[in-house]
């Protein structure tokens, strides 16, 4: 029996699941991560992925024929010639390189640089490329060759080979993924000697290198994959292969994922689309989500009021639920203030206008997806803590006027697993 693994790097911690060939959970265990100094993170992820996979039952582990790994996007790290980061990484949500998207913008300007989607995705604080380009005005770069993203480094530890990456990391690093190729315009930055090979997410790089076989318990002729990001991986755990059908994810925020035959892009609205093979995943956040229902009700008033709500009536309250003022998608306005008013007595109704008004909110997106090109909503998967919640499905499922289905598997590492399968087919 084949077993395949996928190890998953997300915000708190990493978590890896083993699958068999008809797609069943076989094991799945978790590590938090402990809290650091900056320059111990990268080791610490070593660690942490060294002793993930040794939680897995040696039985099991003996039959993993290929792994893959994510991680979040845009975490970066900055190695020398063998591997070995040269500073801490810079996490998907350090925005220190402010400086550098002010450089970049102005390189866009001066150098004439006709506007394209890959301009949309590098233009952020966060984003892999200004990552690099603040690097580069920092002493270390002298030392530097590789850039790698957390799932690549974590893939070299285990393959060995240096400066491979994928197209779903690659993305945010300024990639064109619709010819697979790094724009024309990258090389004037001067960084093209430190970018990654891209290849396509699962696919084999090569086999583990046989010392780390022995040492973790693992087949020596297992595959080692390319990788992907940790939200694109959390869609892949869906399962979701069809144009039209799309995954909803009801945690902290909104997110929404349509599977499309052609990509978006729009920087109003910050909508950007991921390379799926010879589809696209076309993807928008709202900042609405279940933080704001946390703000008014414990987790026992949501299980206890969300059944009491007559989900087929249409609630008249119109509310935008936010945490704090501003919203991008599907409203673009810095400004927007979150409107919760008027506040019923019952609470009951109080629940019932959030929820709708979410529900709303989420089938705006969706509108908002389509009307700019996306394929025709046909099925809607969920995923995050509000997927737990049937009344707030059944109200969706009244707004979206389309399906609305709970995913069978949402876990980030049970997607990447998904990949490192079909690495193999
Ligand atoms: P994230 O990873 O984005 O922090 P999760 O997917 O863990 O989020 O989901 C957490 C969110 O789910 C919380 O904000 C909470 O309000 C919401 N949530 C949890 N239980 C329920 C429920 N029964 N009904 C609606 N929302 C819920």
């Amino acid at each position: 029996m084949s077993l395949y693994l996928g190890i998953d790097f997300g915000t708190s911690g990493a978590r890896a699941a083993v699958i068999d060939q008809d797609m069943q959970l076989c094991v799945q265990v978790s590590r938090r991560f402990a809290s650091v100094e900056p320059r111990q993170q990268a080791p610490h992820w070593q660690d942490v992925m060294f002793r993930l996979i040794q939680q897995i039952p040696e039985d099991i582990r003996a039959k993993i024929q290929a792994i893959a790994i994510d991680g979040t996007s845009s975490t970066v790290l900055l190695c020398d010639g063998a591997g070995v980061p040269l500073d801490a990484p810079l996490l998907y949500n350090d925005a220190r390189a402010g400086a550098a998207l002010t450089d970049l913008q102005a390189f866009f300007t001066q150098a004439n640089v006709q506007d394209t989607p890959e301009q949309d995705v590098v233009l952020s604080a966060t984003s892999s490329l200004v990552k690099l380009l603040w690097w580069k005005q920092q002493s270390v770069y002298a030392q530097a060759r590789y850039l790698l993203h957390q799932a690549d480094w974590l893939g070299f530890l285990l393959h060995g080979q240096l400066g491979i990456s994928d197209y779903h990391n690659c993305l945010k690093l300024g990639y064109d993924v619709a010819q697979l190729e790094y724009p024309s315009w990258m090389a004037e930055l001067e960084v093209m000697p430190l970018l990654p090979q891209v290849r396509s997410p699962g696919t084999v790089v090569g086999k583990i290198v046989s010392a780390i076989a022995n040492q973790l318990g693992l087949p020596t002729d297992c595959q080692i994959c390319t990788g992907t990001t940790d939200s694109i991986a959390a869609f892949l755990a869906s399962g979701v292969t069809a144009i039209g059908e799309a995954v909803t994810s009801l945690g902290s925020t909104l997110v929404l994922k349509l599977l499309s035959a052609t990509p978006i892009t729009n920087r109003t609205y910050g909508i950007y689309s991921h390379r799926l093979g010879d589809l696209w995943l076309v993807g928008g956040a709202s900042n609405t989500g279940g933080a704001v229902l946390q703000q008014f009700f414990t987790p026992q008033e949501l299980l206890e009021l969300s059944p009491q709500i007559a989900v087929q009536q249409e609630s008249p309250l119109q509310y935008y639920p936010l945490t704090q003022p501003g919203d991008r998608f599907p409203v673009n306005d810095a400004s927007l203030l979150p409107c919760v008013e008027p506040r019923p007595k019952n609470p009951v109704d109080f629940l019932h206008g959030l929820l709708e008004s979410m529900a709303r909110i989420e089938a705006r997106g969706y509108q908002l997806l389509q009307k700019l090109g996306a394929a025709p909503l046909v099925r809607v998967y969920t995923a995050g803590g509000g997927a737990a919640n049937p009344a707030w499905t059944a109200i969706r499922n009244r707004q979206l006027q389309v399906p609305v289905l709970v995913s069978r598997h949402t876990e980030a590492a049970y997607g990447t697993a998904r990949l490192a399968k079909s690495s193999t087919e």
